[in-house]
């Protein structure tokens, strides 16, 4: 038994050059729930980076709390991110449609919207006009983004967009 709830109109598959992917098997529509992530709350001082598949594992949840996904591998371990993605949060450990999506399409989020720290940065390739092409912890912070993604990012974040915004 999975420890993660994913909706069953995805799956996961192999892809090249991240290891996997989730994909939609039809048509998702705007505001679907797609995953909500389970596993064990760790703070930030229990963060091991040299834990087997620690960036496909780990979640920042609040400012000094991380979800960290079961050891073996479940499909929502797969969502990659994207700098144009098509899923957004709701709470801290749930993604939703941020748009109608459809079969076919590989169903991703951006890191921004749940990373508010540099425990997984990496050079982003894409291929979107607007790749970022370096994501950092800092991202979130970036105010287009706040427009971009308004609605749509990890509570935590939000409330600390709501602070900068007054
Ligand atoms: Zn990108």
């Amino acid at each position: 038994m999975n420890n993660s709830y994913l909706n069953p109109k995805c799956e996961t598959r192999s892809k090249r050059g991240s290891g996997c992917a989730v994909y939609a098997l039809r048509l998702i529509t705007k505001g679907e729930l797609v995953s909500l992530w389970g596993g064990t709350v760790i703070t930030k001082d229990q963060l091991d980076p040299d834990m087997p598949r620690f960036t496909e594992r780990v979640i920042q949840i609040d400012e000094e709390l991380y979800l960290l996904t079961s050891a073996e591998k479940e499909p929502n371990d797969c969502f990659n991110h994207s700098c144009e993605p098509n899923l957004g949060f709701i709470g801290q450990i749930g993604l939703v449609a941020m748009r109608d999506i459809e079969a076919g399409e590989e169903l991703t989020f951006d890191y921004a919207m749940s990373d508010g720290a540099p425990y997984d940065e990496f050079e982003c390739d894409c291929g979107n006009p607007t790749c970022r092409h370096k994501v950092t912890g800092n991202d979130w912070a970036m105010p287009q983004l706040w427009k971009k993604y308004d609605g749509y990012f990890s509570s935590y974040l939000a409330r600390r967009i709501e602070q900068l915004r007054k």
